[in-house]
């Protein structure tokens, strides 16, 4: 019987532990474990209350861990006995878990690729400089591991070789968007962890064409799409994980990630930047070494606190052009999440929810065996096919509108 271990209680996490449990069956006993004890143990507690989980009885535990260090990971994956380890822990932790899979035979699986601390603007493509290293060690392991298996990246990968595989053979160009029209009633909130989301956001952009990555400033290009219900919404290119694996494995001449930002958050931004509150770099404050962005951190709401105030959708989905057996076509295939549904259903915002359904869906079918491809893959290299079926399934659908 598989058993599974969650590193990580933010609010990614906790979508995670929930969807986890509603499937238990399959995944068998669940650990929660993360830096913060307390954390999980209020996650296990919201599991019981909604009656989360599908068989009632079997087990939900807790532990604390540094993910940070190998030997206390392996150890917890041993004495849990996981077969399966879900990473929603800070991307510096990539490394040392991904090391406690290979020590231990349990299936890996991430969300975000790897980040090294006070490190900006790495070095395009960034999985080769640290996950793909890995890749023969997993193999020779006869181990699975998915890389960005959340919604982007992940789902929106999967969306990418679905299309690849049934609508556009030869694909000119690919745009994925992200665009949040929720309102969470707060001034200043990042939906997800604010140090890997505004570093993100601070980064230069970097994106694919005609056979290169190229770099330039950020928020410097802009476009406005209209995406199904949400309307008319303004993004803004960025740089962002799925870029450095897509252009390897679905050739296309350009490859670009997009998000939405209302004129507040830009504003904010600016502010915070110039104040120089962005960065990672150590400022001496009354003789502590303070690093601005852990402090902005602190005084920022946590994601997971912004559920229950939540309104609005999110659309996420790649515009695909190109041309099948010839002919021009174009796709925007996509999916849209009400941020008080995901409440309702499991205590989450719809960023958390959109992140955790596709990582539960995917532990689901490595499970099952259709992804249990036992190398270090990302998403778009494997069977988009299950995927899209299942998905569904978890509480996330998607559509395509084809012209
Ligand atoms: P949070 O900051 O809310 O939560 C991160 C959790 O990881 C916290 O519980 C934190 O513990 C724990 N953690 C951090 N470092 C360690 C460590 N060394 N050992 C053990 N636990 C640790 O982030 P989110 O839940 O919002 O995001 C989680 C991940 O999901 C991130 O990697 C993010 O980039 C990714 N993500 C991916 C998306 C996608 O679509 N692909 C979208 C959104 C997020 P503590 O509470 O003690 O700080």
């Amino acid at each position: 019987m598989p058993s599974t271990l969650i590193i990580g209680a933010g609010g990614v996490g906790a979508a995670t532990a929930h969807k986890c449990a509603q499937h238990n069956d399959e995944l068998g006993d669940i650990c929660l474990a993360s830096r913060t004890l307390y954390k999980c143990e209020a996650v296990i507690e919201a599991i019981k209350e909604k009656g989360n989980a599908k068989i009632q009885n079997r087990e939900i535990s807790t532990a604390q861990v540094d993910a940070m260090d190998t030997e206390q990971v392996a150890a917890l994956i041993n004495s849990t006995q996981s077969t399966l380890v879900l990473n929603v822990a800070s991307p510096y932790c990539n490394k040392t878990i991904m090391e406690a899979c290979l020590e231990t035979g349990a299936h890996y699986l991430d969300t975000a690729v790897y980040e090294q601390e006070g490190y900006i603007n790495e070095q395009p493509p960034w999985y080769a400089n640290y996950e793909w290293k890995y890749r023969d060690a997993f193999s020779a392991s006869g181990i699975t591991g998915v890389l960005g298996i959340g919604f982007d990246p992940g789902a929106v990968n999967a969306f990418c070789a679905y299309v690849h595989k049934h609508t556009i053979d030869t694909v000119d160009t690919i745009d994925i968007m992200d665009v949040n029209a929720g309102n969470h009633g707060r001034f200043f909130a990042t939906n997800f962890d604010p140090e890997t989301n505004l570093r993100e956001i601070m980064e230069d952009v970097i994106y694919w064409e005609n056979g290169d990555f190229v770099s330039i400033p950020h928020h410097s290009k802009s476009m406005t799409y209209d995406f199904p219900e949400l309307g008319e919404h303004k993004v803004y290119s960025m740089g962002h994980d799925e870029l450095h694996s897509l252009p390897f494995n679905i050739p296309s001449k350009r490859i670009e990630f997009w998000m939405g930002f209302n004129d507040q958050y830009i504003n904010c931004f600016k502010v915070l930047k110039e104040l120089g509150l962005l960065s990672n770099q150590p400022v001496d404050v009354e003789g502590n070494a303070v690093v601005p962005i852990r402090l902005l951190k602190a005084v920022l709401p946590e994601p997971s606190s912004l559920a229950k105030d939540y309104s609005g959708k999110v659309c996420i989905g790649c515009l695909v052009k190109g041309s099948q057996s010839g002919k021009d076509t174009e796709v925007f295939i996509y999916t849209i999440c009400d941020h008080k549904e995901c409440y309702k259903e499991i205590g989450s915002q719809a960023i958390s929810y959109t992140t955790a359904v596709p990582l539960v869906t995917a532990a689901l079918l490595v499970t099952r065996g259709d992804w249990n491809v036992q190398r270090l893959v990302n998403v778009e290299e494997l069977n988009p096919d299950p995927f899209m079926e299942l998905m569904p399934k978890l509480g996330l659908d998607w559509d395509l509108q084809q012209s």
